[in-house]
């Protein structure tokens, strides 16, 4: 294939955004998924500063970018410099997957929601969203798409928890009354009539404060999941799977979020393995 000018085109380029970058694993990831399939392409860590964001998103399509993914702090303001949202991303009010069109605009998505709920299809396959109350932690950006998320899947109530109270309240206020809003020191009771229960605050990560939300309520049977993929056991997941409850990790998420865009970014949509978690892990 040739360019305008008859030059053979290069391979194609996408790439992370964020402030810092360094830790990402979103590298190892898309170049896991390019060598499996033997497809040409590169995926580049890229630090830019808040005040240099627009600038870099219009440049990049002139050296050869296709699209690419935002993370912390930049995930609002990628959705604001957008020229085309979808749905989704409206509803989450934030950006993690940038598509640069051949017209010079730029499609913001956000598939975070979406690897959430294919993570937990794909690692149990028997959860019924349907089943009963999910119990939510953590009221930041995170949960925004988390609650979108199992709102869509038709979860029936979500209780939800926050340290800070007013954050709850007002994703209520936006989600609708299939929320109710329990006290953060209350928050253990909650687990008691969960189905669903998910960790989307930070705690329990490394170098972060231990979640010490009391779990002697939750139920055998529950499923539990926790944002949290380092470490890849938190404290969550180990005492939900010794009271008998189904536990998935958060590195799922992590890796089912990025199989939509790799697809529109190379063209072919990559399987999720147990080689592509190895892969993210080393
Ligand atoms: P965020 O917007 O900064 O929200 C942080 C949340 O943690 C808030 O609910 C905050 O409560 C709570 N929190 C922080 N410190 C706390 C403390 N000492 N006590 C009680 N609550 C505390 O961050 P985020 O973007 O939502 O990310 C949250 C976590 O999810 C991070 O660990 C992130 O790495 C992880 N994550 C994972 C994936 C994945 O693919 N697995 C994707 C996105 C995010 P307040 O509102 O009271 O501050």
């Amino acid at each position: 294939m040739t360019d305008s000018d008859d030059h053979p085109s290069p391979p194609p380029l996408a790439g992370v955004i964020g402030q810092p970058i360094a830790h990402s694993r979103s590298p190892a990831l898309h170049h896991h998924w390019l060598d499996t399939y033997g497809l040409p392409g590169a995926y580049i860590p890229m630090q830019v500063a808040d005040k240099d964001l627009e600038e870099v998103l219009r440049a990049l399509p002139k050296a050869g970018f296709v699209g690419v993914n935002i993370t912390i702090p930049h995930k609002v303001k990628a959705l604001e410099i957008a020229d085309l949202v979808t749905d989704r991303a409206t509803i989450i009010g934030a950006a993690n997957t940038l598509i640069f069109r051949r017209d010079g605009k730029i499609h913001a998505d956000n598939t975070d929601g979406y690897g959430f709920v294919a993570n937990l299809r794909h690692a149990a396959p028997d959860w019924n969203p349907a089943a009963g109350p999910a119990a939510v932690l953590g009221a930041g950006g995170a949960a925004r798409a988390i609650i979108s998320s199992l709102l869509e899947v038709g979860v029936p109530q979500i209780l939800l928890s926050n340290r800070t109270r007013p954050k709850a309240e007002a994703l209520r206020t936006e989600f609708g009354s299939r929320i109710d809003v329990v006290d953060w020191v209350q928050a253990g009771n909650m687990l008691e009539d969960a189905a669903t229960v998910v960790n989307t605050t930070s705690l329990g990560m490394t170098g972060s404060p231990a979640l010490r939300v009391p779990l002697d309520g939750l139920q055998k049977g529950a499923l539990v999941t926790d944002l949290v993929y380092s470490p890849l056991r938190t404290t969550l997941l180990e005492e939900a799977a010794a009271r008998g409850c189904r536990t998935v990790d958060g590195l799922g998420m992590l890796i089912h979020q990025a199989v939509p865009a790799f697809e529109r970014w190379f063209g072919v949509r990559p399987e999720v393995t147990e080689a592509t978690r190895a892969a993210v892990l080393k």
